[in-house]
């Protein structure tokens, strides 16, 4: 369905990244990777999928390095078709104690990055009048949660910048949208895991029941390849007038 495509998913090394990176490739799509994890292994694990990929490390804080990252995935691939604004952090922590450059950093990469994407990928979208772009957003985008200001600010921010970009390239080929997970079982949230066991002085299991216990009723965690065949729905034609949404899945925490 994507062949001949290019995708370009920022913070495709490890979780939710590199499984919408796999899911797309699996749809005959190219993909330009990104991130600080295991690149060797991820781009051998989409390689391994009969398509081309290629890898660049630009720090999603830094906005010259996040254009770079653009114009450099058009010159290799003579275009870029899907952009996936994955890269994220978190930290943890009551506002009151919250390290101001760490408030930076989350709103710098889980938050502008995505603007200084679309800002260099829009021109060549609307100009083949073909684009997708997609958010991975949270439901931290849709709700709270506590100690997580940073994370919450630019999740909802990134919702936003949604729903301003999908109205802005309404009449047009190009379509925007969130995707909101609930918790995913990724090197993210392993910390969060980690974590509370710690604090519970309970073993990993009964911290994992008791952190989806507290808001995820499926007592489920989402999967990226769940994520993966959203984001291919996302991409298909059944889905051009699907235009800035925030789409949950997210095991029943947003209908609470
Ligand atoms: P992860 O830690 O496995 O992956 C994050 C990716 O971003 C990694 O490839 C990492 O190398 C990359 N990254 C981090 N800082 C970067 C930077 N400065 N520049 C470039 N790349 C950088 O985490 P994940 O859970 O897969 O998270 C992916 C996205 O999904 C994030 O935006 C996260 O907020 C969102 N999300 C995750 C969950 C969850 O439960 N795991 C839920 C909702 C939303």
């Amino acid at each position: 369905m994507l062949k001949g495509k290019t995708a370009l998913i920022t913070g495709s090394t490890s979780g939710i990244g590199l499984g919408l990176a796999l899911a797309l490739a699996q749809e005959g799509a190219n993909v330009m990777l990104n991130g600080f994890g295991d690149v060797e292994a991820a781009r051998a694990a989409v390689g391994h999928l009969g398509v081309e990929v290629d890898y660049h490390g630009a720090d999603m804080s830094r906005p010259d390095e996040v254009v770079d990252l653009v114009r450099a995935t058009e010159a290799r691939f003579g275009g870029l078709d899907i952009l996936v604004n994955n890269a994220g952090i978190q930290h943890v922590a009551p506002i009151q104690d919250f390290p101001p450059e760490r408030w930076d950093a989350i709103l710098a990469i889980n938050l502008s990055s995505a603007f200084h994407t679309l800002r260099a990928a829009l021109p060549g979208m609307l100009a083949r009048n073909w684009g997708r772009v997609i958010n991975i957003a949270s439901v931290h985008g849709q709700v709270a949660s506590v100690n997580k200001s940073a994370y919450v600010a630019a999740k909802h921010g990134l919702v936003g910048l949604t729903k301003v970009a999908a109205l802005e390239t309404a009449t047009t080929g190009v379509t925007v949208n969130a995707i909101c997970p609930g918790w995913v079982l990724t090197p993210l949230v392993q910390k969060q895991v980690d974590a509370r066991a710690q604090a519970d002085g309970v073993d990993g299991e009964e911290a994992t029941r008791r952190l989806l216990g507290e808001k995820q009723p499926s007592l489920a965690f989402t999967t990226p390849d769940q994520l993966g065949a959203l984001a291919v729905f996302l991409c298909s034609e059944a889905a051009k007038n699907v235009r800035g949404q925030a789409w949950g899945m997210d095991g029943g925490w947003t209908a609470q």
